[in-house]
């Protein structure tokens, strides 16, 4: 099948992961429905789609489970996805790498699992459904097979998510979406020679706003953000959420210094523009930018993305709140 790079290139597995733009997303039904399933079905106290993130465990949904997500290291899943087949602990305490489990040993009182890697269609292993049960037990043939097909629907289901083309939480463009303009706008652009930019931007230190307000009032920042840079963009510049708090914008007919005043103008109005939480806190954020006009060495959205990546990742470094434009190597330019 695969050759087993797939399966241990981490890099690529955490690139799949997050071409799904799935983490931190809000509960969907499809979801929900597969984990009841799996609890009726095999007769088990708790289910989960189990996503896995560089250093954790992400449920997208979760039956009879209380935390969101866990550590990774800790998790059973991050062992499913090291296989192709499913992974079966008839009994943890005596599976000498789950006896000293917290789960196994702390309150949850996990003994028995069973999980099958939720492999994407390029073959990376980006997570796991699993049945977990709170006393030792086997699972038959049939059973693993239910789940097997279960765990395919939910990437089929992962997959249809992101060829529609709206975010549902901003009303932005899906990564998928936002891809397919700026594939557009690179063979137009191409073909005609006009100018183009890509901004691209990531919210400040959001790790802490989900830590300090809660995972809700977080998701209400990143409409409100989306709000304002829709009410700031030009009607012909497309917006897209790329991911979590990473947001991009195209801009046509825009070159390389007036794309630098463009996101200088975002960054100001996010960083002016307080948003009201729900419970009258008003809450003030700043997010950094990076700039990448379009050039004949960019052929792809990937390499557009990359080109405006590094300027971002040299703003955060900077000290965030601020654009940089990315260029000739030597020449970056910064603004704030
Ligand atoms: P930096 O300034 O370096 O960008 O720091 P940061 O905290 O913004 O970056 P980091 O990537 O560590 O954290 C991003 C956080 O965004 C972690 C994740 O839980 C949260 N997040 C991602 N997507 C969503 C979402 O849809 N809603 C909410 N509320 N939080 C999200
Ligand atoms: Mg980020
Ligand atoms: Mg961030």
């Amino acid at each position: 099948m695969y050759h087993n790079s797939t399966l241990h290139d981490e890099p690529a597995r955490l690139a799949a992961v997050k071409r799904m733009a799935v983490l931190d997303t809000a509960p969907e039904q499809p979801f929900e429905d597969v984990v009841a399933l799996v609890r009726s079905v095999l007769g088990v106290p708790m289910a989960a789609v189990s996503l896995i993130d560089e250093h954790r465990q992400w449920f997208k949904a979760r039956s009879g489970i209380a935390a969101a997500e866990t550590a990774r290291d800790v998790s059973f899943c991050t062992h499913t996805i090291g296989q192709r087949v499913p992974m079966v602990v008839p009994d943890a305490t005596a599976d000498a790498r789950f006896m000293a489990n917290p789960f196994v040993t702390g309150e949850a009182n996990v003994r028995s699992y069973a999980g099958v890697p939720l492999e994407t269609a390029d073959g990376y292993n980006i997570g796991a459904l699993c049945a977990v049960d709170t006393k030792p037990r086997d699972y038959s043939e049939g059973e693993i097979a239910i789940l097997a097909n279960l765990a395919r629907i939910v990437v089929k289901e992962l997959e249809l998510r992101q060829i529609a083309q709206r975010d549902p939480l901003t009303g932005a463009l899906s990564r998928r979406g936002f891809m397919d303009k700026a594939a557009q706008e690179i063979g137009r652009t191409g073909r005609y020679g006009h100018p183009a930019s890509l901004i691209m931007l990531d919210v400040d230190h959001f790790k802490s706003v989900n830590d300090t307000h809660g995972h809700p009032a977080g998701d209400q920042v990143l409409r409100e953000l989306a709000g304002l840079l829709t009410m700031l963009k030009r009607p012909s510049d497309v917006l897209g959420r790329l991911g979590g708090e990473e947001f991009a914008l195209l801009l046509p007919e825009t070159g390389a210094d007036s794309a630098l005043a463009a996101a200088e103008r975002f960054r100001a109005a996010v960083a002016e523009h307080p948003i009201e939480l729900t419970g009258g806190i008003w809450l003030k954020i700043t997010a950094s930018f990076g700039v990448a006009a379009l050039t004949p060495r960019i052929a792809t959205p990937e390499d557009w993305l990359a080109a405006a990546d590094g300027p971002l990742y040299a703003a955060k470094r900077g000290g965030r709140n601020r654009c940089v434009l990315g260029g000739a190597p030597s020449q970056v330019r910064l603004s704030a």
